[in-house]
């Protein structure tokens, strides 16, 4: 088989533990495959190198950071390919510019436009145990990029893609993607498999996990993800394909997101144009919006309640502000959260939102906002209930079971 491995900053955070994946690499080439591994910086080391360059100034040129922080990998990729060779493995390790991943020219959060894998391609002939220098590439100028934050599980994905790989297995201190988050839940399982659509849908739970970028990527190239533990050898989740008996799961978790606010906008003039006037002002501002809901308008007017994320609250209320016309009042909620219920298996099954909300109103819980897509229920509520709510929700589904 091929196997692209990524090992992230945690499981390469020390000699010891470069060593440790040295080990658990031979053993994968022992057993008789070619393998390609991607890694991260040591933990913490982007960040001090993003402190060194705010030493100088708090806005250094995008270049100049690329080419900063792009070194971190490097010496985690060399590292690990000199501690190969020195058990008799023959290796190389390679800048994302020797592994062929051209991006576009936007700086620090550049995208990936193709990859050449011939030069992985004729070391892997060769019998070399290829490691590449996550979250870099370089673009058309031939200067380095970097893809953004947690980017190397994006260039795992890619490489995987280009090489048509067996498998892309994502390392990290984590041994899988859980029923829920098991600080809030002792009794969350790991799940073994779980759809691109529903991972996605609980990216911020898995956003430690797998970046969720490269989760749209894998999805994008049928690549077959694992998240597993690099400190054990449990299983994992796989992160694939909705398949047949996928829907036979009626839910696969239950999320909670604090980092949201509520706004809710009355007597808004119920005419053309003003949802459009309001979202692209927002927008305009840099602010996300996540969930929208509408009434149907009464007597010319309707309400209009959205949610944005916590810290962009008080940009928002400035946005709505500066409306002297079409918007009556507001009001606003940063006390709330957002928990959400995900599976594919809603798409077939009857009754899962009823459900969700038994489920509160037994514990006097107040919904105060729902939104639903075809394999999520969201609902937003007092944020005090939050933790509470997720091991309702967990409980209700029997997703301990
Ligand atoms: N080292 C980069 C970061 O900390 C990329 C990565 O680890 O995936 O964001
Ligand atoms: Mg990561």
């Amino acid at each position: 088989m091929l196997l692209v491995h990524k090992y992230g900053g945690t499981s390469v955070g020390s000699l010891e533990r470069i060593e440790n994946v040295a080990n658990r690499v031979a053993k994968v080439r022992d057993q008789g495959n070619d393998i390609v591994v991607v890694v991260s910086a040591m933990s913490g080391e982007t960040n001090k190198l993003i402190d060194y360059a705010m030493h100088f100034t708090q806005n250094p040129a995008k270049q100049e950071m690329d080419m900063l922080l792009s070194s971190g990998e490097r010496v985690t990729a060399a590292l690990l390919s000199i501690a190969l060779q020195a058990k008799g493995y023959d290796a190389v390790a390679m800048t994302g510019r020797q592994a062929g991943i051209i991006t576009d020219t936007i700086h620090t959060y550049a995208r990936i436009e193709s990859i050449d894998p011939s030069a992985m391609k004729q070391a892997i002939k060769e019998g070399k145990i290829v490691i590449v220098a996550g979250f870099q590439g370089v673009n058309k100028d031939g200067n380095v990029t970097t893809l953004g934050r947690g980017g190397s599980d994006l260039s795992a994905v890619a490489i995987a893609g280009a090489l048509k790989a067996d498998a892309c297995e994502i390392y990290s201190d984590v041994d899988g993607i859980y029923t829920t988050d098991p600080r809030i839940e002792p009794k969350a399982k790991k799940l073994d498999t779980i759809s691109y659509d529903e991972m996605l849908e609980m990216a911020s739970m898995g956003a430690k996990v797998l970046q969720n970028r490269s989760v749209e990527l894998a999805k994008k190239l049928d690549v077959k993800l694992y998240a597993k533990s690099s400190f054990s050898d449990n299983e994992g989740t796989l992160i694939t394909k909705e398949g047949n008996n996928m829907e036979e799961v009626l839910v696969s978790g239950v999320v909670l997101d604090k980092n949201q606010a509520r706004v809710t906008l009355r007597n808004v003039s119920d005419k053309p144009g003003i949802a459009a006037e309001i979202f692209t002002k927002l927008a305009d501002e840099g602010i996300n919006v996540d969930m929208i809901i509408q009434n149907v308008g009464i007597d010319g007017s309707t309400n209009l309640g959205f949610t944005v994320p916590g810290n962009e609250l008080e940009n928002a209320k400035k946005v709505i502000e500066s409306f002297d016309h079409d918007i009556g009042s507001m009001d606003f909620d940063n006390n709330v959260c957002k928990v959400s219920v995900v599976g594919v298996g809603m798409k077939s099954h009857a009754g899962v939102a009823a459900k969700a909300f038994r489920a509160l109103a037994a514990n006097n819980i107040n919904i105060q906002m729902i939104s639903t897509s075809e394999i999520k229920i969201s609902m937003i509520i007092d944020e005090k209930y939050g933790e509470l709510a997720i091991r309702m929700l967990h409980d209700a589904y029997n997703l301990d079971k």
